[in-house]
């Protein structure tokens, strides 16, 4: 099969051909049909998140379908059966961690395209106990940025509760899905970009956000919530300036510059200041149930397998808006 391997910190994937991977015991084996593109596929490339034993096989927002099942595999689904397969690829289930429903700060788990070979590739394998069924009214490729973006952005959107007046800090992928949740569910949306950055705040407008500036500016009213998607830890004293007492700023990504040192009064008040870590299986479902509610319609840039490296650095360089998905 072909594949697009991670070699080591600073160089660009490289095309290889490799075996097709059998599936072990409880694992699947998958044709992959997308695989989406996510920023912290660049924190993985740049070292700011590591990868223990390259090379690997990046990607973890698979849409494939079953090829076949490991021997001794307990699943539901049978070859042909579409699946998704997301970033947290396995976990213990025996920690006080995994026992308590927070499998997503499990100590033992190891992650999609970091720890185990992930989507850019032909085929995959897969613990079965972690793919999720996909709503079927989606494309392929319209439903892979589903599997990161969307439900780690609807696991930041959780935790800011019942706020009405939610701020995004970086329209990207997640953002764009989680405009069209927060609309759905009667919440403003207010989005923040990079100075200057006109289509993306168009692009933010056309998905229902009732303001878009730039990240420097004061939204027009205190909001009840931030979401800090940009890696940018200077945003973090600027949205937490943004929400009213209370108020909850949410740092959504895996990797953030550091957080320059503001003061006190700025979370005085009782404003929260959290991050959310990877997701657990719930979260999936959950998510993946209300997409097609919504309905999240996602807006995708698609990459031949061999130019994933080009559609890294369009990500990089914030050249499209929506999300970027390889289709090997
Ligand atoms: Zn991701
Ligand atoms: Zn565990």
């Amino acid at each position: 099969m072909r594949a697009m391997i991670f070699e080591g910190v600073g160089r660009p994937l490289r095309a290889v051909e490799r075996e097709i991977p059998s599936p072990g015991p409880g694992q699947l084996l998958l044709r992959v049909h997308a695989c989406g593109v996510c920023r912290t596929d660049l924190h993985l490339l740049d070292g700011e998140v590591e990868i223990e034993s390259p090379p690997r096989v990046l990607g973890h927002q698979i849409i494939a379908t079953v090829e076949a099942a490991g021997e001794a595999t307990e699943t539901a689904v049978a070859p042909g059966d579409r699946v998704g397969v997301p970033w947290l690829g396995w976990s213990c289930g025996e920690c006080s961690w995994c026992l308590s429903g927070r499998e997503n700060l499990c100590p033992k788990a190891r992650f999609t395209g970091c720890d185990i070979d992930g989507g850019m590739a032909e085929y995959a394998v897969a613990d079965a106990r972690f793919c999720f069924a996909i709503p079927p009214g989606y494309p392929d490729d319209q439903a892979a940025p589903l599997m990161c973006a969307g439900l780690i952005g609807y696991r930041a959107l959780r935790m800011c509760g019942e706020a009405k007046r939610i701020g995004l800090y970086g329209f990207g992928a997640s953002a764009h899905i989680l405009a069209q949740v927060c609309s759905s569910q009667g919440r403003e949306v207010y989005a923040f970009t990079r100075a200057g950055d006109d289509a993306t705040q168009a692009f933010a407008r056309e998905l229902g956000a009732v303001w878009a500036g730039s990240s420097e500016q004061a939204p027009p009213q205190p909001l009840d919530a931030a979401i800090v998607f940009a890696p940018v830890g200077s945003l973090v004293p600027l949205a937490l300036a943004a929400v009213a007492p209370a108020g909850t700023v949410v740092c959504g990504g895996i990797h953030m510059s550091d957080i320059p040192s503001f003061p006190y009064s700025a979370l005085w008040q009782e404003r929260v200041l959290r991050s959310v870590a990877n997701l657990t299986r719930a979260d999936g479902r959950e998510f993946l149930a209300l997409a097609p509610q919504v309905p999240v319609k996602t807006r995708v840039s698609s990459y031949p397998l061999q130019d994933a490296n080009e559609a890294l650095a369009d990500l990089r360089a914030g050249r499209f808006t929506g999300a970027a998905v390889i289709v090997p």
